[in-house]
């Protein structure tokens, strides 16, 4: 490819049946070619060393491997396929060589049972009543500190959903986003996490899968990555064909607003800036 991909026609967050996405990797990459997209990455959600139907398996993760190799190949030329890891913080390391890496946070660990903030409003409100005494406040500190250790056993290329724990927090439901105690908790995560990686997703995937009415991160959390010399990148987070590139025009408006002029794209050569 000649010219440098589009931020807003890239997505290196898309999920397929080897996790918990809804269709098969050529089929995902098919809809991104229909979508006009110049990148496709497709990041499977990396063993969390115990079966889980939301991520691959050890076997799953090396045919996951092999199967994007095979659709690099296939589609050279039409679109740029990539295949990545969203390797989540409590994870092992996976043994394969992925083209990129995304690091997460999805859960606390409460005494060896984790109490995800982005499985369901029922799960969370359980897990926080039977592990945090009832204490929305207690749990967001709690994530955060997982999130603060993204970037400490392996090197993210960039970092997925900051705020994921707002997923099912529309309306203040659970806890108040404006309340000092969340805002302190986020922005020592961020400080911490970006002494060691730097870009961050914006990533639709809340807007399209639970209602949330902003990307992550929240206007504040952008600020201060921007304010910090940090940079962004947008995703959607893509489970199915429909949201490829969701609200991907709020999120590069949002990213301006937070004073970006530039997002990242991958290319062959590696990850590089191009206008947004
Ligand atoms: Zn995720
Ligand atoms: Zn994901």
């Amino acid at each position: 490819m000649i010219l440098a991909p589009s931020p807003l026609r890239s997505n290196l967050h898309a999920h397929s049946t080897f996790d918990d996405g809804s269709l098969s990797p050529e089929e995902m990459v098919r809809a991104a070619v229909r979508a006009r997209f110049d990148v496709i990455g497709i990041s499977g959600h990396a063993y969390m060393g115990r079966p889980s139907e939301w991520t691959m398996t050890p076997s799953g993760t090396r045919q996951f491997a092999l199967e994007m190799a095979r659709l690099k190949d296939k589609y050279a030329g039409i679109i740029d396929v990539y295949c990545g890891v969203e390797q989540d913080v409590l994870a092992p390391v996976p043994e394969v060589k992925f083209d990129f890496v995304i690091g997460a946070c999805h859960a606390v660990d409460a005494g060896g049972e984790l109490v995800y903030a982005d499985a369901s409003p029922e799960h969370l409100r359980a897990g926080v009543e039977r592990h945090f005494g009832g204490d929305y406040y207690a749990f967001v500190r709690a994530y955060y500190e997982t999130v603060a250790a993204i970037g400490r056993d392996f090197t993210p290329d960039f970092v997925a959903h900051f705020d994921l724990v707002t997923k099912y927090n529309e309306g203040g439901l659970f806890f108040d986003e404006d309340d000092p105690r969340y805002r302190a908790a986020a922005i020592s995560a961020l400080i911490a996490v970006m002494e060691r990686v730097r870009v961050f997703e914006i990533n639709t995937g809340g807007m399209y899968r639970a209602g949330r009415s902003v990307p992550y991160p929240a206007p504040f959390i952008l600020r201060e990555i921007r304010a910090r010399g940090g940079e962004i990148l947008l995703t959607s987070d893509s489970h199915d064909a429909a949201s490829l590139g969701y609200r991907y025009d709020l999120a590069a408006e949002l990213a301006r607003s937070a004073g970006f002029r530039y997002a990242k794209v991958l290319t062959p050569r590696g990850f590089i800036s191009v206008p947004l």
